[in-house]
């Protein structure tokens, strides 16, 4: 953990008031929430799976033209997450939640991470990679069916993740709900995301009351923001966690 400035105790004392002081807050997250559980975000630069660009994987042209690529892709993911699990970051958000500090979470991570770790009122914007359904019959598929390379057992078709591909629509009701939240919050608090994919980035801009954004990157956003942190998620919550109950 890095050693704190006169400025980073400041930020952090004054991120935990604003916290102490709304009535409704929404955090939203993204890759960069489940690195320190050993996932790898889509945009940071270290080297990727077989040097694809993932985001060229993820998306319904692969699905529909390299479904091999597709399935490799998304087992690799699915496998990964066997040896992750949520890290105190998750923890501390979804104990927010229960001392009434948060309200809900909107992730664009599909891991499951934050209701594994405890959050209750979560809305999955691009869906969750842990069950499949079937892309040509929409029936329900079974997981190890998908990781053993298997079709749909109803008609033969491709099965894939429950998850949002670039160049599908977000879930409606939890878009909505999102938006919803947003729309009525005091503060949000957009932790580990590079805010490039649409139309997540444009959420933040519906609140009306203060934005703090929690990133190991902020030189880019951290104009749009009341407050910009730079650091780890994990290590900045727990921070933070620490000015929160230090009174
Ligand atoms: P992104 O890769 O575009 O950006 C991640 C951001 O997090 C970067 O700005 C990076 O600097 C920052 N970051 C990395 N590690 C961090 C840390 N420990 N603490 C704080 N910040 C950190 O990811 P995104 O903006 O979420 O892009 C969206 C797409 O990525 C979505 O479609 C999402 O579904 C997908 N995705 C999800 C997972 C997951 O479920 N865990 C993993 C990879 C990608
Ligand atoms: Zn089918």
């Amino acid at each position: 953990m890095k050693d704190m400035s006169m400025e980073d105790n400041r930020n952090l004392d004054l991120l935990a008031s604003w916290i102490r002081e709304s009535k409704y807050t929404v955090v939203l997250t993204g890759a960069g929430m489940s690195t320190e559980s050993g996932i790898p975000d889509f945009r940071s630069k270290d080297g990727w799976w077989k040097n694809i660009d993932p985001t060229t994987v993820a998306s319904t042209y692969a699905l529909e033209k390299q479904y091999d690529l597709f399935r490799d892709f998304y087992i690799m993911r699915i496998n990964t997450l066997k040896y992750c699990k949520p890290h105190f970051g998750h923890k501390i958000l979804a104990d927010w939640e229960k001392r009434g500090l948060v309200h809900c979470i909107a992730t664009q991570n599909v891991d499951g991470f934050h209701q594994e770790a405890g959050s209750k009122n979560v809305y999955e914007l691009h869906g969750n990679i842990r069950t499949v359904r079937c892309e040509d019959c929409s029936d329900d598929g079974k997981l190890e069916d998908f990781i053993m390379k298997k079709n749909c057992s109803s008609c033969g078709g491709r099965l894939r993740p429950n998850v949002v591909l670039f160049g599908e629509s977000l879930p409606y009701d939890d878009l909505n709900s999102t938006m919803e939240a947003i729309r009525k919050a005091d503060l949000v608090i957009v932790i580990g995301t590079s805010l490039q994919v649409y139309p997540v980035n444009q959420l933040p801009d519906l609140c009306k009351g203060k934005k703090a954004y929690i990133n190991l990157d902020i030189d880019f956003h951290s104009k749009y923001f009341d407050l910009a942190l730079k650091g780890k998620a994990g290590d900045t919550l727990l921070n933070i966690e620490k000015h929160l109950t230090k009174y």
